[in-house]
């Protein structure tokens, strides 16, 4: 499946390739090759995107609707998000001299090489789905969260601890006091 995000040049369309497809979780750990995840699973990552050249630069534009899952930075329950963006990346051929690239590495952020006859979408899509994936995961805008004294989610249970998190303040207080 991730092999037909590998576009061959030499056939790429005078007026460009449109693309649309669809991907999932298995292929998004594929993209890491066993290699360290990152803390949030993907459910489906939609992408429309076209493929034009000029000369030897390869550009490439696109759409990405993703849809993630996550345990929320709150309660740890998990969390489904939506995220997306429009995306933009040049690719150029890779050079095999190295010694003008380091002057031009400042602004050629948003470059990429190819080699051969070849670019791979997956390293590209993936990039944009980490990009997208926002720092903090809540599960609704109001998670009451856990409780940091006995753990219970307040969003489904309650307990007593808030009552006894006073006499915990009062207990400081009579400390101080005996220290002084
Ligand atoms: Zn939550
Ligand atoms: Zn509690």
């Amino acid at each position: 499946m991730s092999d037909s995000l590998k576009i061959n040049l030499a056939i790429l369309p005078e007026e460009g390739l449109r693309l649309t497809f669809s991907e999932g979780s298995v292929w998004f750990q594929g993209c890491f090759g066993g290699g360290a995840l990152p803390e949030f699973s993907l459910v489906s990552a939609d992408v429309d995107c076209l493929i034009t050249r000029s000369g030897d630069t390869i550009y490439v534009r696109g759409d990405l609707k993703a849809q993630m899952r996550q345990e929320c930075s709150r309660c740890l329950e998990p969390a489904t998000f939506s995220a997306g963006g429009a995306f933009a990346y040049t690719l150029v051929p890779e050079k095999t001299e190295t010694a003008e690239d380091l002057e031009l590495s400042a602004q050629e952020l948003e470059t990429s090489y190819y080699r051969g006859d070849f670019i791979d979408l997956a390293p590209i899509i993936c990039e944009q789905i980490i990009l997208l994936a926002p720092m903090k995961i809540l599960c609704t805008e109001d998670c009451k969260g856990l409780c940091p004294h006995c753990g219970v989610n307040l969003n489904t249970g309650s307990c007593t601890c808030r009552s006894k998190k006073v006499d915990d303040r009062l207990a400081v207080l009579k400390k101080f006091k005996v220290i002084n």
